[in-house]
C-alpha cells in the first residue's frame, strides 16, 4: 500500500498530550504520513520522511475525523410537515415517530441500506469518519433484526433499540413489549449489533423496565448505552452509571446526584445539542460536567424527529456558544469523546498507529468550526487511510 504524506500543517490537533502542547495535542507546522490504512509518522514539517505521494496542506489545519457516537439513521419516510409546522406554531397531531415506524416498516432491505450510505456520505463530506447508528424504528422481531443487518454491512458501531418506545400494538400490554425485546427480538437482534441502548424517560421504558433490557443485552455480550434524562429528571442516568454504560445519552436535565455519579463512574456523558436546538428546548450545561470531572462527548442524534442536523461542525459550534464549552472542549469531545463513548482507542486521536481518519479543514486553525458556524470548513476526509471527500 502506497504511503501518503500530508505536509505544512498549520495546526494539527493530535488529541495526545505527550505528541504535542495542551490537552489537545496541537502541533505547529507539522506534518503526518498515512500507511495503508494506519497513520505510521508525525513530526515537524522539515522533517517528514521520503513517501510514495505527498499533499501540501498549505497552511491548513487537520483533526482526527469526528467521532458521531450517536445516530439514528435506520428509517423512511418524510416528516418535513410536522417540523415546519412546529416550528410555525401551529398544532400537528398526526405524525410524530409512529409516521416513521410505520415508512420503515414499508421500506426494503434495499432502501433502508441506500439511505444509510447517502447519510454515511453526507456525514463524511461534513468531516466525520465514524458514526454509530440505532434501530429503533421497526419495533417488531424482523423489522429491528433486518434494520441491523442493514446497518452491520456498512458500520461496526451498531445498537439495538427495540425499547425505543413502545409500539401501538403493545400500548396497553407494554410489559409484553419489553418481553419481546427482551427475548426473541434480542435473540434475533444481538448477532448484528455491538451495542444495546434503551430509551428511560416518562412516556417511554421506567427504571425496572430499562434495567431489564440492559440486564438481558448485557447477558448476550453486548455494551450498554441509555437515552438518560433528556426531558425532565429521572432515574436514566443513575442507572446508567450503576450498570456500567458505556454511556449516557441527552444529560439535559441532571441533579447533583446524577453529575457526581457520572464523575465518580465509568460513563461518558453524551450530550445532543442538534436534538434541544431543533425543538427549541433548554440546552444541557456542559460546563457543570466538565467542571466536576465528567467525560463528555458530542453527538449528532441524526434523526428525523427531534434532530435531522449531520453536522457535527453544527453542533460543536451550538456547544460553544450555548452550553459553556471552550473550542478546544468542545473539538475534544466531538473526536476523542466520541471514541470514548463508543470505547475506541484506534480513532478519535492522530497518532503512530491509530486509524488513518481524519480531516483536513480550510483554515489556520481548528478554533474556526466555532469561530466560523455554518461555514463549510471541510476541505478532504480520509477514512482508514481511503480518502472518501
Ligand atoms: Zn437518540
Amino acid at each position: 500500500m502506497p504511503s501518503i504524506a500530508i505536509t505544512h500543517i498549520n495546526t494539527l490537533v493530535t488529541n495526545d498530550p505527550s505528541l504535542g502542547s495542551g490537552p489537545l495535542g496541537r502541533l505547529r507546522d507539522a506534518a503526518l504520513v498515512v500507511e495503508d490504512d494506519r497513520v505510521v509518522w508525525i513530526g515537524a514539517s522539515s522533517r517528514a520522511p521520503a513517501t510514495d505521494s505527498h499533499l501540501d496542506a498549505a497552511g491548513r489545519s487537520v483533526i482526527p475525523g469526528f467521532v458521531d457516537s450517536h445516530a439514528h439513521l435506520l428509517f423512511a419516510g418524510d416528516r418535513t410537515a410536522e417540523f415546519h409546522a412546529r416550528m410555525s406554531g401551529q398544532p400537528y397531531e398526526a405524525g410524530g415517530i409512529a409516521t416513521t415506524v410505520a415508512a420503515t416498516r414499508a421500506a426494503t432491505d434495499a432502501e433502508l441500506a441506500r439511505r444509510l450510505a447517502h447519510f454515511r456520505q453526507e456525514m463524511a463530506r461534513q468531516g466525520t469518519t465514524t458514526v454509530e447508528t440505532k434501530s429503533g424504528y421497526g419495533l417488531t422481531v424482523e423489522d429491528e433484526a433486518r434494520a441491523l443487518r442493514v446497518a452491520a454491512r456498512q458500520l461496526t458501531e451498531v445498537t439495538f433499540l427495540g425499547a425505543h418506545i413502545v409500539p401501538p400494538e403493545y400500548r396497553d400490554e407494554p410489559a409484553a413489549y419489553v418481553d419481546l425485546v427482551t427475548g426473541p427480538m434480542l435473540d434475533a437482534c444481538a448477532p448484528h449489533a455491538r451495542w444495546i441502548d434503551v430509551f428511560c424517560e416518562r412516556g417511554a421504558f421506567d427504571a425496572e423496565q430499562a434495567r431489564a433490557v440492559l440486564l438481558a443485552g448485557r447477558a448476550r455480550g453486548l455494551g450498554l448505552r441509555v437515552h438518560a434524562n433528556q426531558l425532565g429528571h429521572g432515574p436514566g442516568v443513575a442507572l446508567a452509571v450503576e450498570l456500567g454504560a458505556r454511556s449516557a445519552d441527552h444529560c439535559t436535565h441532571l441533579t447533583d446526584a446524577d453529575v457526581a455519579a457520572l464523575a465518580d463512574g465509568t460513563t461518558v456523558a453524551t450530550l445532543l445539542p442538534g436534538c434541544e436546538f431543533s425543538t427549541r428546548a433548554p440546552y444541557p450545561d456542559a460546563r457543570r460536567l466538565l467542571d466536576a470531572g465528567v467525560v463528555v462527548a458530542l453527538a449528532t442524534d441524526c434523526n428525523p424527529g427531534s434532530s435531522f442536523t449531520s453536522s457535527m461542525p453544527f453542533c460543536l459550534a451550538v456547544a460553544v456558544r450555548e452550553m459553556g464549552m471552550t473550542p478546544d472542549e468542545a473539538l475534544w469531545s466531538a473526536t476523542a469523546g466520541g471514541a470514548a463513548a463508543l470505547d475506541r482507542a484506534d480513532i478519535g486521536r492522530l497518532a503512530p498507529g491509530t486509524r488513518a481518519d481524519l480531516a483536513l479543514l480550510a483554515a489556520p486553525d481548528p478554533v474556526h468550526l466555532a469561530y466560523r458556524p455554518g461555514v463549510p470548513l471541510v476541505s478532504a476526509v480520509w477514512r482508514d487511510g481511503a480518502r472518501v471527500a
